[in-house]
């Protein structure tokens, strides 16, 4: 059973990995096999080319693009594929829709992404997706904001709604979770959507 934790930065995703695997791997949660990875990054080349996206020079979008897609072929090629063929559940950090909100929204590379990821990975799609849903933070839309603050929240609106509009497209595989609440009640939230689509 394959997992991926999706949303805008800084929503939460990491932290929820780790608490549904801790659950997922005691008692109550049905002491399951699991495993917990992420992109970019997810095996020692993704490290690399995580390295070369975020701290090399200037990458192009394109290039960047295919270096995400590089990640992902290598990353599910050697590691989640192998891991779900053993029945290992995979809780993911990010994947398929980051890049069509980064790479195709952001940098206005369009639906090529899709394509360019579905190729890189044979078509892998997770069982379910989990979108952490926030809105930017009204406290912070009041004060008083310089430019370059009013641009970024203005810009994780524009991710925020490119993954809901993801998750609208297929709502049997994605739980859109309200992440602007105490990480335990997303928590709560996160294990209740898992159990749901484990039974379906
Ligand atoms: O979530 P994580 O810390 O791994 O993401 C690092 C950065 O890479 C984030 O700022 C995210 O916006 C960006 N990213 C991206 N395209 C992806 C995945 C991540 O631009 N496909
Ligand atoms: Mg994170």
């Amino acid at each position: 059973f394959w997992v991926v934790f999706e949303g805008a930065d800084g929503v939460g995703k990491t932290t929820q990995v780790d608490l549904l695997a801790a659950h997922l791997r005691s008692a109550a949660g049905g002491a399951r096999d699991v495993l917990t990875t992420r992109e970019p990054g997810g095996t020692p080349l993704g490290i690399e080319l995580r390295q070369a996206i975020m701290h090399g020079d200037h990458v192009v979008p394109r290039a960047e693009a295919l270096l995400y897609a590089a990640d992902r072929a290598h990353h599910i090629g050697t590691k989640v594929r192998p891991a779900l063929e053993a029945g290992t559940v995979v809780l993911q950090d990010r994947y398929l829709d980051s890049s069509v909100v980064y790479q195709g929204g952001a940098r206005g590379l369009g639906d090529e992404v899709e394509r360019i990821s579905l190729w890189a990975t044979e078509g892998m799609l997770p069982d379910l997706t989990i979108v952490l849903d926030m809105a930017p933070d009204p406290a912070r839309m009041s004060r008083d904001l310089d430019r370059v603050e009013r641009e970024t929240i203005a810009k994780s609106e524009e991710m925020r709604q490119g993954f809901l509009a993801r998750a609208a497209l297929d709502p049997g595989r994605y739980a859109v979770i309200d992440a602007a609440r105490p990480v335990e009640s997303v928590h709560a939230s996160v294990v209740e959507a898992v159990a749901a689509a484990m039974d379906r």
